[in-house]
C-alpha cells in the first residue's frame, strides 16, 4: 500500500470509529428520552475539513453535510458534486444578504434565517435559480446583551421571520434552529427552543424540524426534541483555530 493509500484508510477507520461513537450517543439519548433514533438525523459539520473527508463520510453512509461559510462551502459542494456524491447540504452559519444568491446554488437547507430581509433575499434568489430551499428560523438563545455576533432572531421576532419565509414561493419553512448559549447549561435553553418550535408548528404545521445539539450537548438537545443534530468535532476531530 502506498503512504497515501495508507493515510486514506487510516482516516476512514478513524471516521468510522467516531461515527459509531456518535451514533451510539444519539441512540443512548433517544433511549433515555423514549424516542426512536430514526427520528434524529445526523448532520456532519465538515467546516475546516477537506472534501476528501466528505468523500469518506459519504462512503460510510453520511448524506447530510453542514457548512458555515459560503466561501468554503461553495467550492466543497461543487467538488463533491463533480465527484458524483449525492449529498444534502445544510448551511448553518451566519449569512449576509449579499451571499444569498450563492448559497441557494448548493444549499438544500438554510438553518440560519434570522431576519425578514434575509428571508426575502433567499426567496428572490432561489426563485431566480429555479430552486426550492428549506429554511429554518434561527432563534437566539443568548441573553440579549450577549447575543451580538452569534446570529439568531430574538424569540419575540420569530413569528414574523417564520411568516416571511412561508410567504416566499421558493422557500419552504421547515422549522427552527438554535445554538446553546456560551457558558450556560444547554438543557434549559433547548427547553425554551422546543417551546418556540411548538409555537411555530402551530402556525405552520409543515415546520417540523428542530435543529439543535452539537458535539458537547447532543444528549440535552435530543431530550428536548431535536430532530437534527449538527456534529463537527465528535465526528471529524478538533478544528485548527481559524484566524481571519
Ligand atoms: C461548527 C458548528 C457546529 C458543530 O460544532 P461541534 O461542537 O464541532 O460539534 C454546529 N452548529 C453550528 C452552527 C456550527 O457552526
Amino acid at each position: 500500500m502506498t503512504d497515501q493509500a495508507g493515510a486514506v484508510s487510516e482516516r476512514l477507520a478513524e471516521l468510522a470509529s467516531n461515527l459509531a461513537t456518535v451514533r451510539a450517543r444519539i441512540a443512548a439519548a433517544c433511549t433515555a428520552a423514549g424516542r426512536n433514533p430514526a427520528d434524529v438525523t445526523l448532520i456532519a459539520v465538515t467546516k475546516t475539513f477537506p472534501v476528501s473527508d466528505i468523500v469518506l463520510l459519504s462512503r460510510l453512509g453520511v448524506t447530510e453535510i453542514g457548512e458555515n461559510r459560503d466561501s468554503e462551502a461553495g467550492p466543497k459542494a461543487a467538488a463533491a458534486a463533480a465527484a458524483g456524491l449525492a449529498l444534502r447540504w445544510h448551511f448553518v452559519g451566519q449569512l449576509q444578504v449579499n451571499k444569498a444568491g450563492r448559497v441557494v446554488g448548493y444549499a438544500d437547507v438554510v438553518h440560519s434565517v434570522d431576519r425578514i430581509r434575509l428571508a426575502e433575499a433567499l426567496g428572490r434568489r432561489a426563485g431566480t435559480a429555479g430552486r426550492v430551499i428549506s429554511c429554518l428560523v434561527q432563534v437566539s438563545l443568548d441573553e440579549p446583551s450577549l447575543a451580538a455576533g452569534r446570529g439568531g432572531a430574538d424569540p419575540a421576532e420569530v413569528p414574523a421571520v417564520a411568516a416571511a419565509i412561508a410567504a416566499q414561493p421558493s422557500l419552504r419553512l421547515a422549522g427552527v434552529m438554535g445554538i446553546a448559549p456560551l457558558g450556560q447549561p444547554a438543557r434549559p435553553a433547548y427547553a425554551r427552543l422546543r417551546q418556540i418550535a411548538e409555537l411555530v408548528r402551530t402556525a405552520h404545521p409543515g415546520a417540523q424540524m428542530l435543529s439543535a445539539g452539537m458535539s458537547a450537548d447532543m444528549g440535552e438537545a435530543i431530550a428536548e426534541g431535536a430532530t437534527h443534530v449538527r456534529i463537527g468535532t465528535a465526528l471529524l476531530g478538533g478544528r485548527r483555530p481559524f484566524v481571519r
